[in-house]
């Protein structure tokens, strides 16, 4: 039976590069697309660029252009990063859509009708110099908890607590710095509260459409039965905005998280359109066709309760399943920008195949909500043992016969051999481990088959048959069936490694492989192409390359490379400083210091003004001789360390409140030092 599939991923938010965090969804959902259509079903995959909020309208402003340009600019690297990786969406669209508008108007005014849309006035922050409500992540101020400094409005980084912007100890707007004022203001809400919203999602909830760990985060969120833990949902922003207007509210614009699951909708009207597909035929209420999102888990409360709670109530059908997955950390931790492990889309694909990501990812994938890690040594291993190892090799030790001994064509096939390559397991396991996402375990089937293989030719021998002048035909045929076995891996591993695939089925002159129960052999006297070289292995030292630019990317444009190292060979230090004891060592107090701020010293050609916070209720003012080095705006944020306790120095241009520390020698270049991740301002350095 033909199933109706459509298929979504998160929409990437249209203010930074797709990295690989990001990659683990694109390329997990695309790789169930793939499965489906190779199966025969009509499967549609859809996303857009998350457009919409105010950090896309402050950014545009920052960079002195329209909102409207910095989103198509955006968009752009995102689709030329996705089509790099072989994601290959149906309709790659954008929430600043008129489909998108008119999806998230006419849900907002069904919701209206059936009274679930509520006017409150509320207290929000206002920053009285940009004249604009800010949002959470715009206030930051002292933890009242930890008495943190320079803490967001929502939550403390430091302690992890969870508060109002309201709690801020002297809260201040990240925009301009100014002291923010509370203001009124109308807000439109969602009531969430609703019995009739809570009754729907407790039943939503068991009707089996979320993995076991969302539902029991659901039933969390849900409380028991007969409580009611839900809160109404604030979805209106004040101008100045860039969004949707909402309709007869003037000033009023949709929360982008409101539009922007509405942008798999308008997506997908885009995709009707241009296919002629019936849009209802997937989105009524009595709908046969099959909705599935891939989402990350961080964002689960908006896909598993506002969202279906939305559709339910606006007259649509909900989704068939949602499926989170956990997130990625790289060599065992978080993606750090200083150990060059925040790798984005493009630089890694400078250097390396797409498809040795899209391979080690599904080779960590099992469908769960588990967290994968990017080991990049055994990323290196895998590749280089499965993919080429026991894959690509199987091609590349017999094609070659069959060019040079055979003119092209293949023999007979022995049966015995592809018989027992069909035993060996089912090709319906394979199929229902893609099904179920577990790509692992589909990924650990299809090597063990491959080992079946490399066995077959293995036992054979095909090269010492070639040096015997009267084995011809043994020849013929032990090439012929191995070529046959390695037609049939590259029907498995198409889903996750589609070009590839592409590569062998014009190798093999074969049609487009398709996950028939056909598995007759390639027939006797069917031309073969000339072998080229399918795949190569990872060199580490690419991936090392890879791991040093991400990390210099970060720090300040050094000397010209080839003159540090020749100065460095010419050069002896200079001469250790006298000895001291460990109490002289201790009297300097050494902190470690997060530059809130840096710029220009007006008239001062050296020095650039760092204001460093070590912790202190009030931060430091320092003046230090680095201006060389360093752009100001490149500094703004970063950890340093500095001498805490040397008397204040007047000087020209200010007070300078201590000193930070830098290396420099005989050769030019200053440099700064950076804790290593994870020091927070204030610590002692000893
Ligand atoms: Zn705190």
């Amino acid at each position: 039976m033909t199933r109706k599939i459509l298929v979504t991923s998160a929409l990437p938010y249209a203010n930074g590069a797709i990295h690989l965090g990001h990659l683990v969804e694109y390329i997990q959902t695309d790789i169930w697309v793939r499965f489906q259509k190779m199966r025969g079903h009509a499967c549609h995959y859809v996303c857009a660029d998350d457009t919409h909020g105010t950090p896309i309208m402050l950014r545009a402003e920052k960079e002195g252009i329209a909102p409207e340009q910095l989103i198509a600019r955006v968009w752009q690297e995102h689709y030329d990063d996705f089509a790099a990786f072989h994601v290959a969406f149906d309709n790659y669209g954008s929430t600043n859509s008129d489909e998108t508008r008119e999806f998230a108007q006419s849900i907002y005014r069904t919701l209206k009708t059936n009274g679930l849309i509520e006017v409150r006035s509320i207290e929000q922050f206002y920053d009285p110099v940009k004249n604009l409500f800010l949002p959470d992540r715009f206030i930051k101020g002292e933890c009242p908890k930890c008495h943190a400094k320079d803490q967001y409005g929502d939550n403390c980084e430091a302690c992890g607590a969870a508060y109002a912007p309201t709690e801020l100890i002297n809260p201040y707007s990240a925009v301009s710095g100014a002291k923010p004022e509370l203001r009124n203001s109308d807000h439109y809400f969602f009531k969430l509260s609703a019995e009739s919203c809570q009754q729907f999602l407790r039943q939503w909830t068991k009707s089996g459409s979320l993995q076991p760990e969302a539902a029991n985060k659901m039933q969390e969120w849900l409380g028991a039965e007969g409580e009611n833990k839900l809160t109404d949902w604030d979805i209106s922003r004040d101008a100045p905005y860039f969004g949707f207007e909402i309709p007869d509210a003037p000033g009023k614009y949709f929360y982008v998280w409101l539009d922007a699951p509405v942008g798999y909708m308008g997506s997908f009207k885009q995709l009707c359109a241009s296919r002629g597909l019936d849009f209802d035929d997937y989105w009524r209420p009595d709908s046969k066709a099959e909705l599935y999102h891939f989402i990350g888990k961080d964002i689960l409360y908006f896909h598993a309760l506002f969202w279906p709670a939305m559709l339910q109530h606006a007259g649509f059908r909900t989704p068939t399943k949602l499926f989170a997955h956990g997130f990625l950390t790289v060599n065992g931790t978080k993606m750090s920008k200083s150990r060059g492990t925040f790798i984005t889309a493009a630089s890694y694909l400078k250097r390396l195949d797409p498809e040795w990501l899209r391979y080690y990812y599904a080779a960590k994938l099992n469908g769960s909500m588990e967290d994968i890690d990017l080991s990049l040594d055994d990323f290196i291993a895998k590749v280089n043992s499965d993919l080429i190892g026991k894959y690509v090799n199987i091609a590349s030790r017999c094609a070659g016969f069959i060019s040079k001994r055979f003119a092209g064509k293949l023999g007979a096939v022995d049966a015995s051999a592809t018989a027992e390559f069909e035993t060996a397991y089912q090709a319906d396991e394979i199929a229902l481990s893609f099904e179920n996402r577990d790509y692992g375990r589909a990924l650990r089937e299809i090597m063990r088959l491959a080992d079946v293989a490399n066995l077959y030719i293995a036992e054979h021998k095909p090269w010492e048959m070639a040096k015997q002048g009267d084995r011809e035909t043994d020849l013929h045929t032990v090439c012929s069936t191995a070529l046959t076995l390695f037609r049939d891996l590259t029907l498995y591993l198409k889903p996750v490694l589609p070009k590839l695939a592409e590569q062998v089925e014009a190798f093999l002159n074969i049609p487009d492989l398709t996950w028939t129960d056909d598995w007759s052999p390639l027939a006797a006297g069917h031309t073969i192409n000339e072998y080229r070289h399918l795949m190569t292995r990872i060199d580490p030292k690419q991936v090392e390359a890879m791991v040093d630019e991400n990390r210099q990317s970060l720090e300040p444009a050094p000397a010209p490379a080839p003159a540090r190292h020749a100065e460095h060979q010419q050069h002896t230090i200079a001469p250790i400083a006298e000895t001291i004891s460990i109490d002289d060592f201790s009297k300097v107090d050494l902190r470690v210091a997060r530059i809130a701020n840096a710029e220009h010293v007006e008239g001062a050609e050296k020095l650039l003004k760092l204001t460093l916070d070590i912790g202190e209720a009030k931060p430091r003012q320092v003046f230090a001789g680095i201006k060389s080095a360093y752009d100001p705006a490149t500094l703004v944020g970063r950890l340093t360390v500095m001498v805490a306790n040397l008397a204040p120095r007047k000087m020209k241009f200010g007070l300078s409140e201590g000193m930070v520390l830098a290396a420099s020698g005989d050769a030019p270049g200053l440099f700064i030092l950076s804790p290593d991740s994870g020091a927070q301002p204030g610590m002692k350095v000893k």
